[in-house]
């Protein structure tokens, strides 16, 4: 048998780099995080119930002995602490033994329930030398730039549901339930390579696909609706998020029209997209597009949002982000028109920021299909 894959060790280092260049820049002498992505980023580590410290010389990996044979063989970079019942008194004579005089330790506000913060705390408290302060996007700002072997994974996971959309095409979906198709492309992509699935499939047809993120269900596909198809693949741990809609039938004017309107706000967007481009200012962008064509009422989610270990991270394309793209960030364009009682349609991509503009990972044919 094989051992599991190991991340490079020079790769876990220029992410430990990187970390630890923002925390100086933060002024901090230490970072924890109880994220899972940021705890399998720096570490590899891919169990639950974890949290990664990380000092100006040394990373901690902190889980329990239901993970250390788990941990000794994906995490070997990191030293492993296992927690026992007291795993906050720990944490805080960890941070005390590791940081110097002065140095205040960041804790990660971004995955920690407030019962458990309110533990910690008292823990910390304990230790009148420690100074701490609550702190987000240390290492998930590190994440939102990938690095090149980041975005070899992510490339695959966007090639593995672009295949799952051909699939899609030579299929029956008339008939079928909403259920049925999201199985059957669930089972494609498990089948070819991706290691379960990234969210809950969106599998929406008729008056369902105008709710943006509709549950596939039991009712049968029509002829002559709207389809909602929003899938993705993990590979090496890293996202694809897709979307195309299709129509299974002679669509209403109306339905077509706002068909047009998306694919023009998408490609417009799309078009756009590259490094010094404010987020807000692309969402803007997407906006104009449907708004000049009365539909603005209409959109009713941000235009997109950052991939990577998790399929929403930053940077944010949303009307109130004060995010900037920039090269090497992995992000989704996806404007959406959704119409109460007749359907809805979105069309969403994955590109990388590339110095000429944005690289399409999802690449596939836009223009309205019909499928039966
Ligand atoms: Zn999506
Ligand atoms: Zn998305």
């Amino acid at each position: 048998m094989s051992g599991p894959v190991l991340i490079p060790s020079s790769s876990l280092s220029q992410r430990l780099e990187r970390v630890r260049e923002s925390m100086r820049t933060a002024g901090l002498g230490a970072f924890v995080s109880f994220g899972e992505a940021d705890c399998r980023y720096l570490t590899g580590f891919t169990g639950e119930a974890a949290s990664v410290v990380v000092t100006e010389d040394e990373l901690i990996l902190v889980t329990d002995s239901r993970f250390t044979l788990q941990a000794r063989e994906e995490a070997p970079s990191a030293r492993l602490l296992l927690a026992n019942e007291h795993r906050d008194d720990q944490l805080a004579q960890l941070l005390r033994g590791s940081l110097t005089e002065g140095r205040v330790a960041g804790i990660d506000g971004e995955n920690l329930t407030v019962r458990r913060w309110d533990r910690l705390r008292a823990s910390l408290a304990e230790e009148p030398r420690i100074l701490f302060t609550v702190t987000g996007e240390i290492v998930s700002g590190c994440r939102v730039v990938k690095f090149p072997d980041e975005l070899a994974e992510l490339r695959a996971a966007g090639e593995l549901v672009t295949q799952a959309f051909a699939h899609l095409e030579e299929m029956p979906v008339v008939g079928r339930t909403e259920g049925e198709v999201a199985l059957e492309l669930e089972f494609y992509l498990r089948q070819h390579g991706s290691e379960g699935i990234p969210f809950p499939f969106i599998v929406a047809a008729g008056p369902r696909s105008a709710m943006p993120h509709a549950e596939p269900t039991s009712a049968l596909i029509q002829p002559g609706q709207l389809m909602v198809v929003d899938i993705g693949a993990t590979v090496g741990g890293y996202a694809s998020d897709m979307t195309r809609t299709y129509a299974t039938g002679t669509l209403p004017a109306e339905l077509h029209e706002a068909y047009g309107v998306v694919q023009a706000a998408q490609a417009r967007t799309r078009e756009r997209a590259g490094p010094g481009m404010p987020c807000r200012d692309l969402d803007s962008l997407g906006r104009t597009v449907i708004s000049d064509a009365g539909l603005g009422d209409f959109f009713v989610h941000s235009l997109g949002h950052g991939v990577g270990l998790e399929v929403h991270e930053g940077p944010r394309l949303s009307a109130n982000s004060d995010d900037i793209l920039a090269e090497a960030m992995v992000v989704t364009i996806e404007p959406g028109v959704y119409l109460a009682g007749q359907g809805g349609v979105r069309i969403e991509d994955t590109v990388v920021i590339t110095p000429a503009g944005a690289e399409v990972l999802t690449d596939w044919p836009r223009d309205l299909k019909l499928l039966g």
